[in-house]
C-alpha cells in the first residue's frame, strides 16, 4: 500500500548551554539518524525504554520542535520545508494525542467546546453545525451526549483519554501520532481505550505511529514495530517477526523482560548490565555496546547499519553486525 509518511535521516540534537557566555557546549543526541515508512492504515510502534528518543520524534515529525535535520514526508511534501502557516493547515492530516489529556484538556472548557474549538481552528465545519458535530464525535468515542457540556475534571482518566482522542478526530486527520496515550490508564481501561483506538482506524481509515514503552500494550495494536535505543533505531519488523524472531540483542532483552502466559516459552529473563549511556556522549560503534553480551571489538568503532535479516520475513530490518554468528550459536553470550 502507499506510503503516507517517510522519515529521512532525521536528527534532533537539543544544544547545552553553559559558561558564563551562554554558549552552546555541547548537544543531546536524541534522535540521531534515523529513517523509517509508514504506509496508509497500518498501525507502526516505536518502542524503547525511557529516553531512546521516540517521543522526541513524534515531535520532530510534528514539528512542535524542529529537527536539526532530515526529512519528513508525508503525503507527498516535506513537512519540515513547509512555512509555520502551511504547517499549521498540515495539522488537519496529523494529530498528536497525548498520554496525560488532563493536560492537553483546558480546564475551562466543556467537552464540546475543546471539539468546537479544534474545529474551529482548521475552519472545517461551519459554526452552526459545530455543536451537533461535536455530540457526534463524543458518541463514536463511546461518550454520552449528556456528558457534553462537562469540563475536563467532572471526567474519569479514561474519559478524558476518549476526550483527547475525539478532539484528534475532530478534524479528519490521516495520521495519529499517539504518545503513551494509555500508559496513565488502568490495565483493564487501557484495553478498553485500545479497541476503541482500532475500531476507529477502520471506521475512518486511519494511520497511527503509537510510541509506547510498554511492549504489552504494543503487541496489542501494532502491525509493525520499531525498536529505538539510545536515539537510534536497532530493529524494524512486523509484529509476529519481532515476538517471535527478535534478532536484535536489546530487542531480545526487552522481549524477555514481558511477563508470559506460554508454558511453552523457553527464553529467560535477560538482563542488562549497566544503565543507558548518556545520549550526550553516546557510546563509540554500536551504540548498544556497553551493554551487549555478545559485543567484540568491532562493535566499538563500527556503528551497524539496519539490513535485512537471513532467513526472517521480509521488510525484517536489524542493525547489528553479528546477528548471524548469534543465530547460529557462533558468538556465545559473555
Ligand atoms: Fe551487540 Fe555488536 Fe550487535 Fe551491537 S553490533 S548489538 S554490540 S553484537
Ligand atoms: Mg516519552
Amino acid at each position: 500500500s502507499k506510503e503516507l509518511l517517510t522519515v529521512n535521516h532525521l536528527k534532533q540534537y537539543f544544544p547545552i548551554k553553559g559558561g558564563v557566555f551562554g554558549r552552546t557546549v555541547n548537544y543531546v543526541k536524541a534522535v540521531d539518524n534515523i529513517s523509517f515508512t509508514v504506509y496508509e492504515g497500518e498501525t507502526v510502534s516505536l518502542v524503547g525504554e525511557s529516553g531512546c528518543g521516540k517521543s522526541t520524534t513524534g515531535r520532530a515529525i510534528l514539528r512542535l520542535d524542529e529537527p536539526t535535520s532530515g526529512e519528513v514526508i508525508f503525503d507527498g511534501s516535506n513537512l519540515l520545508s513547509l512555512s509555520k502557516k502551511q504547517m499549521t493547515q498540515k495539522r488537519k492530516d496529523l494529530q498528536m494525542i497525548f498520554q496525560d489529556p488532563y493536560a492537553s484538556l483546558n480546564p475551562r472548557k466543556t467537552a464540546v467546546q475543546v471539539l468546537e474549538e479544534a474545529m474551529e481552528i482548521q475552519n472545517i465545519v461551519p459554526k452552526d453545525e459545530r455543536r451537533q458535530r461535536a455530540i457526534e464525535l463524543l458518541e463514536t468515542v463511546g461518550l454520552s451526549p449528556h456528558q457534553a457540556d462537562r469540563y475536563p475534571h467532572e471526567f474519569s482518566g479514561g474519559q478524558r483519554q476518549r476526550i483527547g482522542i475525539a478532539r484528534a478526530l475532530a478534524v479528519n486527520p490521516k495520521l495519529i501520532i499517539s504518545d503513551e496515550a494509555v500508559s496513565a490508564l488502568d490495565v483493564s481501561i487501557q484495553a478498553q481505550v485500545l479497541n476503541l483506538m482500532k475500531s476507529l482506524q477502520r471506521e475512518f481509515k486511519l494511520t497511527y505511529l503509537f510510541i509506547s514503552h510498554d511492549l504489552g500494550v504494543v503487541r496489542h495494536i501494532s502491525d509493525r514495530i520499531i525498536v529505538m535505543y539510545l536515539g537510534t533505531i536497532v530493529e524494524i519488523a512486523d509484529k509476529k517477526s519481532l515476538f517471535h524472531q527478535p534478532r536484535h540483542p536489546y530487542t531480545r532483552a526487552l522481549l524477555s523482560a514481558i511477563p508470559t502466559l506460554d508454558p511453552d516459552r523457553k527464553t529467560e529473563r535477560i538482563l542488562l548490565k549497566g544503565d543507558v549511556p548518556s545520549s550526550i556522549d553516546p557510546p563509540s560503534g554500536c551504540r548498544f555496546h556497553t551493554r551487549c553480551m555478545y559485543a567484540n571489538d568491532r562493535c566499538k568503532t563500527d556503528a551497524p547499519e539496519l539490513r535485512p535479516v537471513q532467513h526472517g520475513a521480509e521488510n525484517h530490518l536489524t542493525a547489528c553486525h553479528h546477528m548471524e554468528e548469534i543465530d547460529s550459536g557462533a558468538i556465545q553470550a559473555r
